[in-house]
């Protein structure tokens, strides 16, 4: 065999193709070469100690961990301590903090309501709520059918538009789906059994699923430009599927992007009531400011303060994919390539052009990794 052929190519050093190389180095004897075309691995996760003021930022936005699949759980304790951390977000809304998901406390503060029951509640929402005698079409649909036009007006719709650059009723039931609605007083954010933050950092924990000497990374490394110099014996590509099949000559598929605006804030112990606050209206031109200082998983005491006001762009990095009827279909039509083609195999929120949580993309890599090798990782 050539110096440079490995048994297993992985392209993307994020957490997709961590999972992959982690399985192989862990159940086989293969080689497994890891390609990223950035300075870091870790993805959209990296994260880092910022080193003005101490405090662990994640490069790519707040990333925060939470599943309800208990073998997804079990897989990323081999890789760091856990840190419980249940996540809340505030909205400011006419001037107030609400937090959301919609519940009891949401429409009290919102409404100057006076709801004290469940049953209160679901009245409220039932006076509210619009009803479709047909299957829900689209994110707006989605939001009346939950919320009623009053809170889809402040909160939902602006908020969309920001981040999409399209309104509600342009995008796929998916969006707003992902967004309960509770007629009781909960305010976390996600309702999955375990919530939790690595306790030293998500490019921690990545780092580690790296570990085994059977892995070799490659950074600063464009796939692309070294493919003809590489023998794979299979690959894993977890990168955007339109870039892979550039050359099929199909239209590309639609992704949103970030920009974040860094500011710090010498001797301030807090700039706002959470780690994650959303404004969602059309006059400031961002979606969300994140405090990092908020979450447990420092490892630093700071005096200082960060935060990043996140806005939503049509260029740069692929970070979302856009779930509309236009995209869907194109996507089909890339997955019809990648079904032909043998020894590919594609993984992660960008090669599926699906908006996986991290633990679907870690579930996602599982899957692949059972369906592609046969004796791994016990997935029930
Ligand atoms: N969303 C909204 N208002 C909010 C929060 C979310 O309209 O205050 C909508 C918006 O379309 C967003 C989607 O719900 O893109 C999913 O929100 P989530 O917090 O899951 O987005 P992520 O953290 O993945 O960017």
């Amino acid at each position: 065999m050539p110096d440079d052929y490995y048994d297993i190519c992985v392209v993307g050093a994020g957490l997709s193709g961590a999972v992959i190389a982690e399985r192989y180095a862990a159940t086989t004897e293969k080689t497994v070469l890891v390609v990223e075309k950035r300075e870091h691995i870790g993805g959209n996760c990296y994260d880092f100690i910022d080193n003005e003021t101490r405090i662990r930022v994640s490069k790519y936005g707040a990333h925060l961990f939470h599943t309800k699949y208990e073998y997804v759980w079990d897989y990323v304790q081999q890789f760091s301590e856990w840190v419980s951390y249940t996540h809340k977000v505030l909205a400011v809304v006419r001037g107030k903090h609400i937090p959301i998901p919609v519940n009891i406390n949401t429409v009290n503060i919102l409404f100057g309501l006076n709801i004290t029951s469940i049953e209160q509640m679901d009245a409220w929402l039932k006076q509210e709520q619009i009803h479709y005698n047909h299957n829900l079409t689209n994110s707006e649909e989605v939001a009346l059918s939950r919320v009623g036009k009053k809170l889809y007006e402040v909160l939902f719709k602006p908020y969309t538009i920001k981040q999409w650059n399209k309104t509600p009723a342009e995008l796929g039931p998916t969006v707003l789906a992902r967004i309960p609605v509770r007629n009781n007083w909960d305010n976390r954010y996600f309702s999955d059994k375990y919530q939790a933050l690595p306790k030293r950092g998500y490019t921690n924990l990545i780092d580690n699923m790296f570990k085994s000497s059977q892995i070799t990374i490659r950074l600063n490394t464009d796939y692309f430009d070294i493919r003809k110099r590489i023998k794979c014996g299979k690959t894993y590509f977890s990168g955007p599927v339109d870039r892979y099949y550039a050359e099929k000559g199909l239209p590309a598929l639609e992704y949103r992007s970030l920009s974040f605006e860094r500011k710090v804030f010498k001797n301030m112990n807090h700039f706002q009531p959470g780690s994650v606050v959303n404004h969602p209206n059309l006059i400031e031109n961002f979606t969300r400011i994140v405090e990092y200082k908020w979450l447990p998983n420092q490892q630093f005491e700071s005096n200082d303060t960060i935060v990043f006001y996140e806005r939503s762009t049509a260029d740069g990095e692929p970070y979302y994919p856009v779930p509309n009827a236009r995209n869907q279909n194109l996507y089909k039509r890339y997955k019809n390539f990648a079904n032909s083609d043998p020894d590919i195999y594609f993984v992660g929120r960008l090669a599926n052009y699906k908006y996986f949580n991290m633990d679907e993309a870690i579930m996602n890599a599982l899957l692949l990794f059972n369906q592609t090798v046969n004796n791994n990782y016990k997935v029930t």
